[in-house]
């Protein structure tokens, strides 16, 4: 089965959406393969947002995702990716609450930076973010 990354961004895991998040992931069918709470550093985040480097918000960024600890998951289901990226919803939390009412970014509902959850947006980006995280892909 197909494997994605998710993560529950400091936002998510301060405002104790943790359990909540994780109830929609298993009753989305999700298998929650492996999981870590960290706290980023500032390098980590660099490295793992670099495609967003040259972004206006790309400090800000760094300061949202080091603001507390984080929660990564492997998340394994057939069509993962593509699944969780439609139940995390868009990237801007408020227009998530009109357009996607029961994502997951509805629910915790703040603005396009404090978001409250990551999901890798392609096979390749979920390989990639998978083995940055945990040093190989879990075992299916
Ligand atoms: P993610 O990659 O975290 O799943 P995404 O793919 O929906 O989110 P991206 O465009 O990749 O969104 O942006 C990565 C993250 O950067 C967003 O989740 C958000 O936390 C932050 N971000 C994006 N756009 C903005 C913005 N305009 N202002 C502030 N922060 C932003």
């Amino acid at each position: 089965k197909e494997q994605t990354l998710g993560i529950i961004k400091p936002d998510g895991l301060l405002s104790n959406y943790t359990d909540k998040i994780k109830n929609v992931i298993l009753d989305s069918g999700f298998v929650i393969r492996n999981e870590v709470s960290l706290q980023l550093d500032e390098d980590s985040v660099r490295t793992f947002y670099a495609e967003h480097s040259s972004k206006s918000f790309f400090n800000s960024l760094i300061t949202y995702m080091t603001s507390g600890p984080v929660l990564v998951m492997i998340l394994e289901k057939e069509n993962a990716v593509a699944d969780w990226r439609a139940l995390i919803g868009p990237t801007d939390a408020r227009k998530a609450k009109i357009t996607h009412p029961h994502s997951i970014r509805a629910m915790c509902r703040t603005n396009s930076e404090k978001n409250c959850v990551h999901g890798s947006d392609s096979p390749q980006s979920a390989q990639r973010e998978i083995s940055f995280f945990f040093k190989e892909k879990s075992a299916a």
